[in-house]
């Protein structure tokens, strides 16, 4: 569904993206791990066209994404993403944000946005905070307002770049839990997370990165348990 092919991603001199090939499947969740600086959020801002790719190409549902006469709104409608920082209208309700884009860039009317953005905002645990801003939210629940935001373009791929990472503690499950019931929709997912439970119990696969490669891949528990290779070893060594 989502394809990465040979891609290479420069910035500058930087090569950040080595060959890097991926194919995700519909209905599959792929985590993303490895260490800082190995190419995880460039790849999925790669995939949304928040940057060009230099070499390769990157597809959804068959089309080029990379391709440079892309319509890359259209493609950006398909892709939902998620960010550490939750980027709410702080302005807006909680509801309202989650409206607003179905309302303005596909010309949905008022009472149908609205419509499915209670559900949505139900679907993710938030319906008593419709009218609430993102002020008078915690972090946790901002971050679901997030991800309802994001569904409500109706993507056929979700990515989340470490989408707990700046959340205290105990709100971090709260996320994983919407996440983890999206997953078990048949949302095809790929997740940049530093949390290895999710990985375990919620990956179809886990792909390691490392210095802009793809050095290994595979299901959840070969990976964690019996890593193929020294650098998978060494990273879950250090992770344990
Ligand atoms: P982290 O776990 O810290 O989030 P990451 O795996 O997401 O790391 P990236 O943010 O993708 O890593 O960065 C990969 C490499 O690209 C790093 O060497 C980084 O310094 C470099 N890089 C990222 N964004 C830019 C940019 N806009 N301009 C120049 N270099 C960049
Ligand atoms: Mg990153």
């Amino acid at each position: 569904l989502l394809e990465f092919e040979h891609v290479d991603k420069y910035f500058g001199d930087t090569h950040v993206l080595k060959d890097v090939s991926l194919d995700i499947a519909n209905g599959e969740v792929c985590v993303v791990v490895g260490p800082s600086g190995s190419g995880k959020s460039t790849l999925l801002r790669c995939a949304n066209r928040l940057e060009e790719i230099q070499a390769g190409e990157i597809r959804l549902d068959d089309r080029s994404i990379s391709d440079p006469g892309a319509d890359i709104n259209r493609l950006r409608q398909r892709i939902g993403m998620v960010f550490q920082s939750f980027n709410l209208f702080p302005h807006k309700t909680a509801l309202e944000n989650v409206t607003l884009a179905p309302r303005k860039v596909r010309g949905v009317d008022d009472d149908t946005a609205r419509e499915r953005g209670v559900d949505l905002l139900a679907e993710v645990g938030l319906s008593d905070q419709a009218a609430s801003y993102p002020s008078q939210l915690s972090g946790g629940q901002q971050q679901r307002v997030a991800i309802a935001r994001a569904l409500a373009m109706d993507p056929r791929v979700m990515l989340f770049d470490e989408v707990t990472s700046a959340l205290d503690p105990e709100l971090v499950g709260e996320v994983l839990g919407v996440m983890r019931s999206l997953a078990d929709d048949g949302m095809t997912m790929m997740v940049v997370t530093h949390e290895m439970g999710f990985a375990r119990e919620v990956a179809d696969r886990v792909v390691l990165m490392d210095e802009g490669r793809i050095v290994e891949t595979g299901a959840p528990t070969p990976f964690f348990e019996r890593p193929d290779t020294d650098r998978g070893a060494q990273f879950l060594s250090k992770l344990f």
